[in-house]
């Protein structure tokens, strides 16, 4: 089990930031209205995670640690499906085999939490505590057990600046939820749960970015786009500074990003790279979100139209408007 659980961690958690991902999708499985994370130093010394969800059954917070079905592994046809797949039911046993892991949970109707602890693999037993409604994760010392992982680990900011951007992704593709950002007992982020698009925007990127986008809403083939886009004058506020997701799920697409591109071509706009918040609602049955383990890149069933559509909501919008 610890081979597997180190391979599984090499496969789904390389830093910090991708521990706070699988971390914030529990979360939002367990029907939290509202999430904090906190770090230290980027991440490196602590990660937490405290959520309002409906928690975990005494009796079970073993399993939900324990490895699911992966003792097995070994053979190159499991290392393919690892790598094909990812890994169901692994994140927090990947998490904990690297880890000083501690978690908290209690159930509405469970009158006191429980409290369990896994040291790099190794669980103790089951404990009370006292804790709200919810889940409450701490992972100190990342990597401690497994010094080369250690050793790839970023200069603080930049594992922090992962951080953020995971919570940003999961923050903009789930407005009915609050999303809290502490680094180094700061504040960073506070994203409440009644906030607009464009105010969360203004939470993360800043009110002077989010107030110049030009909302974007077009429907085309049973497929609904829509979100914010800046003309290419805009500075970007990070080195990507564009968000794309499909069924509320952040996705990359070097296709896409050309058709944001493309769509500013001949309009006379100071090129750059343009800014943009865009959501595709599409049926599940025309994109294959299985393409890679952690889910960033997808397959599209009609490419073409996707980019298309794209470039054509894009132009109209600023065909239309006097910039
Ligand atoms: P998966 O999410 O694929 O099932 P994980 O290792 O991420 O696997 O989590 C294992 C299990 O622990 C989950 O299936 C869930 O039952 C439980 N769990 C983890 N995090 C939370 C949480 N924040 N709230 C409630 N249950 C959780
Ligand atoms: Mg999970």
């Amino acid at each position: 089990p610890d081979v597997v659980s180190k391979i599984a961690a090499g496969e789904v958690i390389e830093r910090p930031g991708s521990a706070v991902k699988e971390l914030l999708e529990n979360s939002l499985d367990a029907g939290a209205g509202s999430i904090i994370v906190d770090v230290a130093e980027g991440g490196r010394d602590l990660v937490r995670i405290v959520d309002d969800g409906h928690g975990i059954p005494r009796e079970e917070l073993p399993l939900a640690v324990a490895a699911h079905a992966t003792s097995k592994l070994i053979g190159a046809d499991d290392l393919f499906r690892i790598r094909s797949f990812g890994f169901r039911g692994e994140a927090l046993n990947a998490i904990a085999g690297v880890s000083d892991f501690t978690i908290r949970s209690r159930p509405e109707e469970q009158e006191v939490g429980a409290l369990l602890e896994v040291h790099h693999g190794h669980p103790d037993d089951v404990r009370d505590t006292a804790c709200p409604r919810g889940t409450q994760i701490e992972i100190r010392n990342l990597f401690a057990s497994v010094p080369v992982r250690r050793k790839f680990l970023k200069s603080k900011q930049t594992e922090f600046g992962h951080v953020a951007e995971a919570m940003i992704r999961t923050a903009l593709a789930n407005p009915d939820v609050g999303f809290r950002l502490v680094h180094n007992e700061r504040v960073v982020h506070d994203r409440p749960r009644t906030a607009s698009l464009r105010e969360t925007i203004g939470v993360f990127f800043g009110d002077r970015l989010a107030d110049k986008l030009v909302p974007i809403d077009a429907e085309r083939d049973g497929i609904r786009l829509h979100g914010f886009v800046g003309d290419p004058s805009l500075d970007r506020p990070n080195s990507r500074g564009q968000y794309l997701f499909v069924n509320r799920r952040y996705i990359r697409d070097r296709s896409l990003s050309h058709a944001i591109s493309e769509a500013f071509r001949g309009l006379l706009m100071t090129g750059r790279y343009p800014v943009a918040f865009l959501f595709f609602e599409m049926p599940s049955d025309q994109v294959d979100v299985n393409v890679h383990p952690t889910k960033i890149e997808v397959r599209f069933e009609n490419p073409h139209q996707m980019y298309s559509h794209l470039l054509a909501s894009i132009r109209n919008e600023f065909l239309s408007s006097d910039l």
